[in-house]
């Protein structure tokens, strides 16, 4: 299987490259050349089989070029720190499915894409005898799976900028409690957007980039959305004929890419995977573009679901290659005509087309509460992102269909608006009930890329 640019700017490599590329190098995203429709016997095949299995399965199809032995064990390893058999258990509550993604080491679903990557990297800069210093801005939690991720891995450092003082003290303590030598934590003393524009500034120096062999992490590296297709794939083989076969799944949506990986695991499975329900907060961009083809640009509003809190999502140009007809022409014409107005048109066919592959509904603030509150009363607590999703597929709820909710991350990460639902703290996990006294390590510096940088040319391996 080969990759290519939703731009059309670069001949097609194999996985090991895409993933190493990270963005593609004429700006676009990475894409495999075909997803083919799953055979009916193959899925009958897949019945039955463990988590680590069925992610072998599913990711071979997409990988050819590391040996299946190293694969396995690549999967293996990535879950093996999870705290749940099943790694993304199904839980009934008020006649839907929660699919708990959060048994990970940050509590986040993040870590399902984040645990194998690290691996992918330490496995394949090993086999080219080559290093990485990953740099990357975070607002809490993206920092911290990333952490996990890579803490203790082989030729790889870590440089993690969050805002001194300005994220949850829980997000805080997961990412400085991480005290291996290759996981360097630094406290800017400024905004998010601050450590953002510093990261930006430094990856754009090319030089540099190349002398310090900077890699990312973000959400748009293809292997991230892979290791996300096999729990929509898992789910849905789990619940076999319950719902006439046919499963609706709701995604609390903000960068697009888990949504993006039900939409490759609809497209393995078409007869199977039926609605994709794009559920965003008060950040409603993507809510717009789904029911009125609108697809323009406000401004970011905070909410209790910080991880949604995005207007540009960027793994959306994924989608908009597809819906172009998988023409880089037509869909770098449409990042262009964006990048000058902040507006993209989509015409009459187009725009039906996206109401086939997905339906939508912003949820607002009071919403996302009410709901947390009214699972409680089932004795099941909701985060707030995993609230939004659960509250936009009630509405989009059918007799018969089967609809899981994905549950993004565990409701102790977000105490404060479980508490202002419930009256209650959600109970800590095991995970977290000595965070703040175990050791801890971080570096305080200031908002200037001069010393960013400086900080990383003494650190970076
Ligand atoms: C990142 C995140 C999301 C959004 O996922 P995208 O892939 O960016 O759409 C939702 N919930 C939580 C808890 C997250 O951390």
């Amino acid at each position: 299987m080969k990759y290519l640019s939703t731009r059309g700017g670069i001949t097609p490599i194999p996985f090991s490259e895409a993933v190493m590329m990270g963005l593609a190098t004429d700006g676009g995203l990475l894409l495999p050349e075909k997803i083919e429709p799953v055979a009916d016997k193959t899925i009958v095949a897949w019945q039955g089989l463990s988590y680590q299995e069925l992610a072998f399965e599913v990711m071979s199809r997409f990988i050819d070029d590391i040996p299946a032995p190293d694969l396995r064990d690549l999967i293996n390893r990535s879950y093996a720190t999870f705290s749940h058999p099943e790694i993304t258990p199904l839980v009934a509550v008020d006649g839907m499915r929660i699919m708990e993604l959060f048994h990970g080491p940050t509590l986040a679903f993040k870590d399902v894409a984040l645990q194998f990557l690290g691996n992918v990297f330490e496995y394949l800069l090993k086999k080219s005898g080559e290093k990485m210093n990953i740099l990357g801005a975070t607002s809490g939690d993206t920092g911290s799976a990333a952490i996990y991720g890579v803490r203790g891995k082989e030729n790889i450092r870590i440089f993690i900028l969050h805002p001194h003082k300005r994220v949850s003290p829980v997000q805080e303590l997961q990412m400085t409690t991480v005290v291996d030598d290759n996981v360097f934590n630094i406290a800017v003393q400024g905004t998010f957007d601050d450590g953002q524009a510093i990261v930006k500034e430094i990856f754009n120096d090319i030089p540099f980039k190349e002398k310090y062999h900077l890699g990312a992490v973000n959400s748009i590296n293809w292997a991230r959305i892979l290791a996300q297709v096999v729990y929509y794939i898992q789910a849905t083989l789990r619940l076999g004929q319950e719902g006439g076969g046919m499963v609706d799944f709701s995604v609390p949506t903000g960068n697009f890419g888990d949504i993006f990986a039900g939409y490759v695991a609809r497209l393995m499975m078409p007869g199977r995977i039926r609605r994709l329900i794009l559920a965003t907060n008060e950040n409603d961009l993507l809510t717009r573009f789904v029911n009125h083809g609108d697809y323009s640009v406000g401004q970011v509003r905070q909410t209790s679901s910080p991880s949604m809190d995005i207007q540009v999502a960027s793994n959306f140009e994924r989608y908009l290659y597809y819906l172009h007809g998988g023409d880089a022409n037509r869909t770098r014409e449409s990042m262009a005509q964006f990048a000058s107005s902040g507006l993209m048109a989509f015409d009459a066919s187009q725009r039906q087309r996206i109401r086939e592959d997905f339906c939508s509904r912003s949820v607002t603030e009071e919403e996302t509460l009410a709901e947390i509150a009214r699972c409680a009363k089932d004795r099941y607590i909701l985060d707030p992102h995993t609230a939004v999703g659960v509250r936009a597929a009630r509405d989009f709820q059918e007799e018969g269909i089967a609809i899981v909710c994905l549950a993004t991350a565990h409701p102790a990460k977000f105490g404060a608006a479980v508490e202002r639902a419930t009256g209650s703290q959600a109970e800590l996990p095991e995970a977290l009930v000595d965070l703040a006294t175990r050791p801890s390590r971080c570096s305080v510096l200031p908002a200037d890329s001069r010393v960013i940088r400086e900080y990383i040319e003494n650190n970076g391996v």
